[in-house]
């Protein structure tokens, strides 16, 4: 294999190197595009395990859970070093780049940026404001306060956009402000049967339907999303980013990507909190690929992807490209960013 700059040049069994021309040894190696983690939670790396019998809300909910606690009581020194520890085991699997859900603010940003300094990694970091609606504020569409709208504005300018937790959190009037900053925007939605109940029974709608408010560049989770609300997502232009092992450390359901491949979504992969998961996206699309299977009982992408793929490409390749694209370049091309890669 020759690189040409930052590219693959050539590739071929008869290739010499040229004179003067730099050769590495790459046996036993995998050379690929860098892995892209969609999506992270990596400030709560410090909590790694804790609460295994605990259920979802109890352990990661953005007011409740104690996550926020272990996060609010730590030493900031303590949680910047963690997470610089979780950035040197990614770039140790592959993973040169990471979407990050960051909490906390301005601070919270700024931490994140301090850790990561001087590691070869790429994080994209999607801040938040530390404001959550109550179900009454929901149900009067109350809007989101001037004091909070500043403090996102200002906090924009210092990070890649806004991850915003959850449609069950915030009024329309807030999603719809949300949709009109400039930057990425992503949102959880129906990550659980239960928050898609709640959603139905304040709004009457989806969680998806309302998530979309906020015009998502992607929706994280998707694991109860309907044929319906993923064709929603299409229209919308929203990808979507599934967390298959995270899901089932909690035991809240597998997201069904052959149907959502088979409705034509925009799927990447992430990993979730790292209190709950390791952030390693070769076992991501390991667990992915075979529990899919084990779900339907039958090879799954082949049947999809034989219909444009050449008939002399292997199965094997056939399903792992699928796999391999949710890992690189789907989300960098849904973000419009191939640095990322
Ligand atoms: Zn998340």
């Amino acid at each position: 294999m020759r690189i040409s700059g930052k590219h693959i040049g050539q590739i071929g069994t008869k290739l010499l190197p040229q004179k003067n021309e730099v050769t590495l040894d790459g046996e036993g190696l995998l050379m690929m595009p860098g892995l892209v983690n969609s999506h992270t939670h990596i400030g709560d790396s410090i909590a790694k395990d804790i609460g295994i019998d605990s259920g979802v809300e109890e352990k990661i909910h953005p007011v409740s859970g104690f996550k926020q606690k272990i996060l609010k009581n730590s030493d900031k020194h303590h949680l910047a070093s963690f997470v610089k520890n979780s950035c040197i085991s990614m770039i140790r699997k592959g993973i040169t780049s990471f979407i990050d859900f960051r909490e906390g603010g301005s601070e919270g940003i700024n931490l994140l940026k301090n850790a990561t300094l001087g590691i070869p990694i790429r994080p994209v970091i999607l801040g938040r404001i530390e404001y959550y609606q109550d179900l009454r504020s929901i149900k009067n569409n109350t809007p989101i306060p001037q004091f909070h709208k500043s403090s996102l504005q200002n906090f924009l300018l210092n990070c890649d956009g806004l991850g915003i937790s959850g449609p069950n959190e915030f009024s329309d009037s807030a999603l719809q402000y949300f949709a009109k900053t400039r930057k990425i925007r992503a949102i959880h939605s129906a990550e659980t049967e239960e928050s898609n109940k709640i959603s139905k029974k304040i709004s009457g709608k989806t969680e998806t339907q309302r998530a979309l408010l906020a015009k998502p560049n992607f929706l994280v989770h998707m694991t109860y999303a309907s044929k319906k609300d993923l064709v929603l997502a299409i229209k919308n232009r929203a990808s979507i980013v599934v967390c298959p092992r995270a899901n089932g450390s909690l035991a809240e359901g597998i997201p069904d990507v052959d149907v959502m491949l088979d409705a034509g979504c925009n799927i990447a992969i992430g990993t979730d909190n790292v209190m709950i998961n390791s952030p390693d996206m070769f076992r991501e699309m390991d667990y992915l690929w075979k529990v899919s299977m084990a779900m339907k009982k039958k090879r799954l992408v082949q049947k999809i992807y034989s219909r444009w793929l050449p008939q002399m490409l292997q199965n094997f390749w056939v399903e792992k490209l699928e796999l391999f694209k949710m890992v690189t370049w789907q989300i960098a091309y849904s973000l419009k960013n191939m640095q990322l890669i």
